[in-house]
């Protein structure tokens, strides 16, 4: 039988970058339009990812919570999604203090995270580029993903696979 492991993963971002979406989107392979957005969930997936099946338990913050439930979450998981959405530049101003928290609340610990622009799908209205979203993932040393909750575009499995894979290898 398969080694089998566990991981708590946390979605983290503004209040309206698709988190809600994303991750629903991940679980289901469904874009539902509207979320109470003062929800917070959580969810379990199994996946199996290189060959090790992953039970993984996805808390999707609903981005409005106080600084102590917020410290909470991050004392709670083991991985991070980050979320902005393209078309705000707002919502990626917010990334590096996010992370900056998170090292705060992990400390001693290395943060585990993956960075991700969502809604894709509305080039017309971006205002944050590839390329900033590449150079902010360099310099918080994590990887990056563009890609559309809405759509399915930019493979919507990969963020929440690799940050399995980052925070079994650690
Ligand atoms: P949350 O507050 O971060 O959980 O955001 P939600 O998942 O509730 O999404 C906020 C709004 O953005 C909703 O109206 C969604 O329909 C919309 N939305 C989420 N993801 C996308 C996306 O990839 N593309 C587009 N066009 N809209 C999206
Ligand atoms: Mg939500």
């Amino acid at each position: 039988m398969a080694k089998s492991a566990e991981v708590k993963l946390a979605v983290f971002g503004r209040a309206g970058v698709g988190k809600s979406a994303l991750v629903v989107r991940f679980l289901t392979k469904r874009f539902i339009w509207e979320y109470d957005p003062t929800l917070e969930s959580t969810y379990r997936h199994q996946a199996n990812i290189d060959d090790e099946v992953v039970s993984m338990e996805i808390l999707d913050t609903a981005g409005q919570e106080d600084m102590l439930q917020r410290e909470g979450h991050m004392r709670w998981g083991d991985g991070f999604v980050i979320v902005y959405d393209i078309t705000d530049r707002g919502s990626f101003e917010d990334v590096a203090p996010l992370k900056s928290l998170l090292e705060e609340v992990k400390k001693p610990k290395n943060v585990t995270l993956v960075l991700v622009g969502n809604k894709a799908d509305l080039e017309h209205a971006r205002q944050v580029s590839t390329e900033e979203g590449e150079r902010l993932a360099a310099e918080l040393s994590c990887a990056f993903y563009e890609c559309s909750a809405c759509t399915g575009e930019g493979c919507v499995s990969e963020p929440f696979h690799e940050l399995c894979r980052e925070v079994r290898r650690r």
